[in-house]
Formats: structure tokens, sequence, C-alpha cells
């Protein structure tokens, strides 16, 4: 009762925070780049594109041992491993299936929780949605969005929150699966990307929905603090 108050009382000081940007993707067609680059806050969270099916030429591309990378702006052994989940409203019914697959994926790890539940200031929530956006340019087909977005407490509570997104694309419907879902999820749970073929963080849509060993090695380094 005692904590709480304080806590209370605490509440009504002034926190200071800090956000750190989501981070943006972008990716050529034939898996050949990989550039990263950061936005503000508010901007669309992350951006990056999937394209078509099996169309990455990388050669030197082995399985790699080294745990799959995390983005930039998430930190090592903060982030708590608990996440509440949302939909957004309107999302696509088939876009939830996917995701809830993918969902059940991560929880099978028993490196991070996620369960439905409601955003809280200091807790961590992923927001999942559906959109559509037709590639005009000729470019490659974005499949979908994914990104943290942390935001570090300090002061009187410290904390460090991960309010992340996963977004899939409509416009291309008959291309979306698990793999995908679980892709951008992972990227809302801090990994970037990986040149090893097995890891769910491709770059590019090779139906892999299996964590790889790196890929697990990657989720706890995030999460084990
Ligand atoms: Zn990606």
């Amino acid at each position: 009762m005692r904590k709480h108050r304080g806590w209370i009382v605490l509440l009504c000081c002034a926190f200071l925070y800090f956000s750190l940007p989501a981070a943006v993707h972008t990716r050529v067609a034939d898996g050949v780049s990989a550039a990263v680059s950061w936005v503000k806050r508010q901007v669309a969270p992350s951006a990056e594109k999937a394209a078509p099916h099996q169309s990455s030429t990388t050669s030197a591309s082995t399985a790699s041992t080294a745990a799959t990378a995390k983005e930039a702006i998430v930190p090592t052994g903060k982030l708590a491993a608990r996440y509440t989940y949302s939909f957004a409203p309107h999302t696509d019914r088939t876009v939830q299936q996917l995701f809830t697959a993918a969902l059940n994926i991560y929880n099978q790890t028993d490196i991070v929780k996620l369960t439905p539940g409601s955003t809280g200031q200091f807790t961590n929530h992923l927001t999942l949605s559906s959109y559509q956006k037709v590639q005009t340019n000729g470019e490659a087909v974005i499949l979908g969005l994914g990104g943290p977005q942390i935001t570090r407490w300090t002061g009187a509570k410290q904390a460090t929150v991960n309010h992340a997104s996963a977004r899939l694309n409509l416009a291309y419907r008959s291309r979306l699966n698990v793999a995908t879902a679980v892709h951008e999820l992972g990227h809302a749970l801090g990994l970037a990307h990986s040149t090893a073929p097995d890891s769910v963080m491709f770059p590019t849509d090779r139906n892999v929905s299996k964590l790889s060993p790196a890929d697990l090695a990657g989720l706890r380094a995030i999460y084990s603090r």
C-alpha cells in the first residue's frame, strides 16, 4: 500500500523521459542491399520491404551461428519479457489469424510472453493491424511493416518500454503468410534483419516461420535481464 501511494505521488511529479525513434528499413527487391535509417517517433514506425518470393541472389549467405542482431535503438537486457498486444480497429480477420499464429510461435520460445491486453505507459505493448498499399514505383513489394518504439523513463520511475507495432499489407493478401507475420513481429520485438537464410529475419520472404537458433539467441540477448 505504501509503495502504491508513493508511486501515485511520483506520478504527479514530472517524469523525465525520452523516446528513441523507430527504425525504418529499406531494402531493394533482390536482397542485395539493406539500409537502416531513422525517422522521428511520430512517423510510421518501421517500413521494410519484402520482395517477391525467392528472389534473393545473395550467394555467400549461410546459416549463421551468431545471434540475430537487434535493432540499434533496442537496448540489451533492459526490456521486460512481457508484452500485451491488441489489434487495431478494423484489422482484417486473416491478418489477425496470421498474427495469432506468429504470436504463438514467439510464446513457445519462453523468452517473451505475449498476451492480449491494453497498452500501458510503463509496460510493453504490441499494436497489430492491417493496411493497404500498392507499390506504384516498380520497386519491391512491401508485405508488411514492423518496428519497436522505445521510451526510456528516468527519474522517479525507471523503465524502458517498447510500444511496438506490426502491420501486414492487404494489397498483397495472397502473398501474406505466417512467416511474414513472424518477421514483422520480430522487428517489433527488436530484431533486425539477418543475412542467414534460415532466419525469420531474412529480409525477403522465404516462407521461414521457425525461429532459428540465432533468432532465439538474439531474442535472449534483448530479453534476458
Ligand atoms: Zn524486415
